[in-house]
């Protein structure tokens, strides 16, 4: 526990930013659920059968196993994290006058592409960007839209689509099947290669299960192996529903592919049975994929989610609705309406709720997708949301209900609050190390 002053000193000496926080003076850790996952005594007990051998373990053999039962694909890279995957996958298919399209890059998606000098386009459908908009799959990638900028930068141009599924951005909202489908039809026409970022395919398929036709009947685990069935390949951080603290993979239909990547891979990460991965990693890895599919597992991880964003609303506090799977994603745009957004209203209500809670939450808006035009002004994202994200297997109702509160303070305090100026940036990524001042 911390009193609101000693948060005020450690908040300043984090130059107001969470991520430079330390995690002792934080109470409640809502800044991300990547990796913060409590592993289930299963998880525990397979790790102690890690087979550390350099090459052919026995746990890379379950954990291959485990990733081409889900996916049907039979070319699996093991890589320490999402982002290493997306390095080699990138590197590879990148470049300058590539072009790439997704529903919505998540920031470690778009850097990656960038950095090998490619473009990284979002092609997200209207009705996910209007957060206050009740629509039931969000995610949706705007397919008419894709159509035309395949036209226009040309099929051979196209990189891949990547279809991020839940859409993490873009307020982990859900993708339907439909389409997925009508992406595959679309991309095969023009053979560009079609991609899913599926870190939280799991929880994408409880949303299928429940809100499109033709889908109750089915298991969520069925659900998710259709939708792989769809795509080339894929790439998963295991941070999310791989329900482990750390492990991701490549998975992908094409052998030149899965070769080349292999090439980049043991430069980069290890060899070709282990990636950046231990033994021990792989096998808690191989656990996880099979117990997020768990019918009460996902119910309950889902209407949690739910309940806190349930409750907000009922407050007045503006939430992008309906409320997605991993996170609660506060509108501090019209929350912080006095603030405006070259302030960065949304990293005011970060500060904020440390100050006045303890609570860690991330700004996903303008300080991590912002850019600035030849005169250095700011173009600032599409939406300044904050997130709070809820780490799996960790939280009771009741921690839940003390973030619910510190709303009721925050509510009381926002007209006193202030914007911010970033005073230090880097080039790339800046929202994990900028300094703020207040203004
Ligand atoms: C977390 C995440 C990544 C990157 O994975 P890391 O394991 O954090 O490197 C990529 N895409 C999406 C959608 C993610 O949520």
């Amino acid at each position: 526990m911390t009193s609101e002053s000693e948060r005020e000193l450690h908040l300043q000496r984090a130059h107001y930013n969470t991520f430079l926080l330390e995690s002792r003076h934080v109470i409640i850790d809502l800044l991300t659920d990547s990796g913060t996952s409590a592993m289930s005594s299963d998880q525990w007990s397979v790790m102690m059968k890690g087979d550390e051998s350099y090459a052919g373990a026995r746990s890379w053999q379950n954990m291959e196993k485990a990733v081409h039962d889900l996916t049907g694909y039979p070319y699996i890279i093991p890589t320490h994290q999402g982002r290493a995957a997306e390095s080699i996958l990138y590197s590879l298919l990148g470049g300058k006058d590539k072009v790439f399209i997704s529903n919505t890059h998540f920031d470690t998606t778009r850097a990656n592409i960038e950095y090998s000098g490619a473009r990284a386009i979002d092609c997200l459908i209207p009705e996910g960007k209007d957060p206050s908009r009740i629509y039931p799959f969000k995610g949706n990638l705007d397919v008419d839209q894709l159509e035309r900028l395949i036209r226009e930068h040309g099929a051979g141009n196209i990189g891949a689509v990547i279809l991020t599924v839940t859409n993490n951005s873009g307020g982990g909202q859900p993708v339907s099947m439909a389409n997925a489908r009508s992406i595959r039809e679309i991309c095969r026409q023009n053979k560009v290669m079609f991609l899913l970022d599926c870190c939280r395919i799991a929880e994408n398929s409880y949303f299928i299960a429940t809100r499109e036709e033709g889908y109750d009947k089915k298991s969520f685990r069925e659900i998710a192996q259709e939708m792989f069935s769809l795509a080339d390949g894929a790439i998963m951080s295991a941070k999310k529903d791989g329900l482990v603290n750390m492990g991701g993979f490549i998975a992908t239909k094409d052998k030149r592919i899965a070769e080349a990547c292999t090439n980049l891979l043991i430069i980069r990460e290890g060899f070709t049975t282990y990636g950046g991965l231990s033994g021990r990693d792989m096998e808690a890895i191989a656990q996880g994929l099979t117990e997020v599919f768990d019918k009460d597992y996902l119910h309950y991880r889902i209407r949690s989610t739910t309940y806190l964003g349930e409750k907000l609303t009922a407050m007045g506090v503006p939430i992008v609705k309906p409320v997605g799977g991993h996170a609660v994603y506060i509108d501090a745009k019209s929350f912080y309406r006095h603030i405006p957004v070259e302030q960065y209203p949304g990293q005011a209500l970060v500060c904020d709720l440390y100050l006045a809670g303890g609570i860690r939450s991330v700004e996903i808006g303008s300080v991590m997708f912002g850019k600035y035009d030849l005169e250095g002004k700011l173009i600032p994202a599409e939406m300044e949301l904050v997130r709070l994200a809820i780490p799996r297997r960790v939280y009771t109702q009741s921690h839940i209900d003390y973030v619910i509160e510190t709303f009721g303070f925050i509510k009381e305090m926002k007209a006193g609050s202030r914007g911010l100026k970033i005073v230090y940036e880097p080039p790339f990524l800046r929202h994990f190390t900028a300094h703020f001042e207040r203004i």
